[in-house]
């Protein structure tokens, strides 16, 4: 498979060169060149694969600059029922992603059984795998530098840890992160983890990765790579649960599904638009938002006015506070008709005036055939959701799933099941669950008392240099 650029480039790049990259070129986001088409027989043939065999089917379709059985190696090494057991599924591979019915036609696809509890694992884990691999054929190293405010960190570092050949220099507020994320990232260990806790907000740790990325000599120098949302393998392993949840639930193949899907940067539902597709018949794709409503505004409106930071607001379901989503500009790629040249010209009106707007377009006009519609949950409408579903199906969720569930229940179809995506688990968002049900939430047995683990992290001022002189010290 070929990959090309969202604003135009074309590199004749595959799989292996943009595995370990981040924006092109030319500042858009790698895609590939046309999406491989299911026919309904070869839907039929996936129908009864485990989660290891779907990742394989799918997979293979994007990557072919990797031998296959090396991709099945990796593939099988990543996907055990020891990574994704969490003490909930133990000792059965088969229930890597399982359905849960709430109700009748109503199911929540558990995607938080990894080791961070966040959904992200399901695609980092992989990652960091694929990673150590492309690594080792090369003869490189790697030295990750992210910014965190929780989930992405923790998920990377979980996924990096003891890999061969990358270090990972990982970025967050100090004192910012609740007691459970701290501990959780603060107690690895490992030689190649390094938490700096910066004193600043999350913009600044966000501003730092950006200088010493835009600094081209040291980045070269020290091999700088990042693992941000917009990698391309990212999101294509995203795509498997999707299948996953749709065989588990279809009444039969060939019959339609919908998802719901709580959205920041537009990664996870991205991976459902590709499923789509891709030929999986998914009848809506549901994107669920929280106050920061940018992504909504543009499917009720047409009109994508990404806010400034200092607009975003903090919420009870923080993953998805973001303002600028940066996996967007690969469906507006696909709604625009592969168009690059118009989604340069797009990009350039946000940057000259903040927003741009389709209305009156065909584009907008033929924007039904993707099957997205959209909607917002407040922190009162999450609160009542974790109520409601505790006391309906005796199960806690987190504020994240609740405001999917939220979003998804008003857009719910007589006849059409609807798979909620659980993106983490309630345990990581103590205070939220507190406030709604008067108790904490039961934490998985490996995090018993983490709080109380021996820590490991760096505090550091908000300064480039002082980020640099640490990586220059510790890098591989
Ligand atoms: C990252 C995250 C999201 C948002 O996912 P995107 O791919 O950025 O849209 C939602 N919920 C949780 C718990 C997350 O960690």
């Amino acid at each position: 498979m070929r990959y090309v650029s969202t604003r135009g480039e074309d590199l004749g790049s595959g799989f292996r060169e943009i595995l370990l990259g981040g924006l092109m070129g030319d500042g858009g986001l790698a895609m590939p060149v046309r999406y491989p088409q299911l026919s309904l027989a070869d839907l039929q043939a996936m129908q009864q694969m485990n989660y290891r065999e779907l990742a394989f089917a799918v997979l293979r379709l994007f990557v072919d600059d990797m031998p296959e059985g090396e991709l099945q190696r990796l593939i099988e090494k990543t996907y055990t029922a020891e990574v994704y057991s969490n003490g909930r599924v133990a000792g059965e591979a088969e229930a890597i992603a399982p359905v849960r019915e709430l109700e009748a036609g109503v199911w929540l696809l558990e995607l938080s059984n990894g080791p961070t509890l966040a959904f992200k694992d399901m695609a980092m884990q992989l990652l960091g795998n694929m990673f150590e691999w492309a690594l080792e054929q090369n003869g490189e190293t790697l030295n990750i530098l992210g910014a965190t405010s929780g989930d992405t960190g923790s998920s990377a570092e979980y996924a990096m840890r003891g890999k061969r050949g990358i270090r990972v220099f990982m970025l967050s507020p100090h004192g910012k992160m609740s007691a459970f994320q701290t501990a959780q990232m603060f107690s690895l260990l490992d030689e190649n983890i390094h938490n700096l806790a910066v004193r600043g907000v999350f913009d600044d740790c966000q501003d730092i990765v950006k200088a010493v990325s835009n600094d081209l000599e040291f980045k070269s120098r020290y091999r700088i790579g990042t693992v941000n949302s917009i990698n391309w393998a990212r999101v294509v392993a995203q795509v498997v649960y999707y299948f996953k949840g749709y065989f588990a639930v279809a009444q039969e193949v060939g019959a339609t599904v919908s998802f719901a899907v709580p959205s920041g940067n537009f990664g996870n539902i991205c991976a459902g638009h590709i499923a789509k597709m891709m030929g999986l018949p998914i009848h809506r794709l549901i994107l669920a938002t929280n106050e920061n409503d940018v992504l909504d505004e543009f499917f009720r409106t047409g009109v994508y006015r990404p806010r400034v930071t200092a607009e975003t607001r903090q919420t009870s379901s923080p993953s998805m506070d973001i303002s600028k989503a940066s996996n967007f500009e690969r469906f507006v790629y696909d709604l625009l008709g592969r168009d690059a040249g118009l989604v340069r010209e797009l990009w350039k009106q946000v940057d000259t005036q903040g927003f741009f707007d389709l209305r009156g377009t065909a584009e907008w006009e033929g924007i039904g055939q993707f099957g997205f519609v959209s909607g917002v949950s407040t922190h009162c409408n999450r609160l009542d959701t974790i109520r409601l579903v505790w006391e309906r199906y005796g199960l806690v969720v987190d504020p994240h799933t609740a405001d999917g569930l939220k979003v998804g229940m008003e857009f719910r179809e007589e006849g059409v099941p609807l798979v909620c995506l659980e993106t983490a688990l309630p345990a990581k968002f103590e205070e939220t669950i507190q406030e709604a049900l008067g108790r904490a939430p039961e934490r998985p047995l490996q995090y018993a008392g983490i709080e109380d683990a021996p820590k490991r992290s760096v505090v550091v001022d908000a300064d480039v240099e002082v980020v640099k002189d640490y990586i220059r010290l510790n890098a591989e």
